[in-house]
């Protein structure tokens, strides 16, 4: 039971939030196909591209409230799985390999959805130059406040930070919650530095368990906005000026859906053929 609540999915229904008819982030198209209503989440597929998606999108500063005290918890609670989830993503796509080929040991790195801080904290120790970005008021307080580090409560396009500004930019389960993750990508590009390296991990629309699971996938709930497949999410990075290097997913099976002596192999199995729940992609800015 605990492991099954360590690793729950958060999420608030949605709310009565204006929302607004946006095409399709990864081909622009703008008739999708009408999937499921998900406690009042519309869930849409592109016709064109299959990118699972609300529509309408509820606009970004609404989405923003639904981030409080109770989320705060959440972070908390799971503060230690998502820092050893993190690390082991790091890991996956040769993070440190990667940057000191490209000389940025130590340099300047931005944790977007850094919540409580607890990966900027460690970096920080390491000898980095870190900053973190968090608009769940508490969360961002808690970091500050007992880790005496930098992070703004704002959105990334709020901070207006000066072109150029990061090494490197994390931002791990963020996209999905995002109303505009184009023009987020758009954006991260604007303030990273020639090379720069951009680390996103986000729920994976074309993992077996979505495949499987469809409307009762774990990753479909009101909070997530955009469920992208490696393809689609490849494809949006390339069109904003990035290019992939190193990508990686992981877990075959739900916590909780099988017995453990299945779920073991499965993972590996999921995770050799690129069907993991959850993926992970490294991208070079060009
Ligand atoms: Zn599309």
């Amino acid at each position: 039971m605990k492991l099954f609540k360590t690793f729950r999915t958060f999420s608030n229904p949605a709310g009565n939030e204006q929302s607004v008819k946006r095409n399709c982030p990864v081909c622009g198209h703008d008739k999708p196909r009408f999937l499921w209503d998900i406690s009042g989440a519309p869930f849409h597929r592109c016709r064109i591209c299959g990118h699972l998606y609300q529509y309408p999108v509820p606009l970004q500063e609404e989405l923003v409230d639904r981030y409080g005290d109770q989320y705060l918890d959440y972070e908390i609670e799971n503060e230690q799985p998502f820092f050893e989830l993190m690390q082991k993503a790091l890991s996956d796509v040769s993070f440190t390999d990667h940057a000191r080929n490209r000389g940025f040991l130590n340099g300047r790195l931005l944790d977007i959805g850094c919540a409580t801080g607890v990966l900027i904290d460690h970096y920080s120790r390491a000898g980095w130059n870190t900053e973190g970005i968090e608009i769940c008021l508490p969360s961002a307080r808690y970091g500050m406040e007992t880790r005496n580090l930098t992070i703004k409560t704002v959105t990334l396009e709020e901070a207006h930070y000066p072109s150029g500004s990061f090494d490197v930019i994390h931002a791990s389960h963020l996209i999905e919650h995002l109303a505009d993750p184009r023009g987020f990508l758009s954006e991260v590009h604007r303030v990273l530095a020639d090379k720069g390296l951009l680390v996103l991990t986000t729920p994976n629309a074309a993992g077996a368990q979505a495949r499987l699971l469809g409307k009762r996938w774990r990753s479909v709930i009101p909070d997530h906005i955009h469920l992208f497949s490696k393809k689609n999410l490849t494809s949006m990075l390339e069109a904003e000026g990035f290019r992939p290097i190193a990508w990686k997913t992981w877990g075959g099976a739900a916590r909780g859906l099988l017995p453990e002596a299945l779920k073991k192999p499965l993972d590996r199995l999921a995770k050799s053929c690129g069907a993991g729940d959850v993926m992970v992609i490294l991208s070079e800015r060009v």
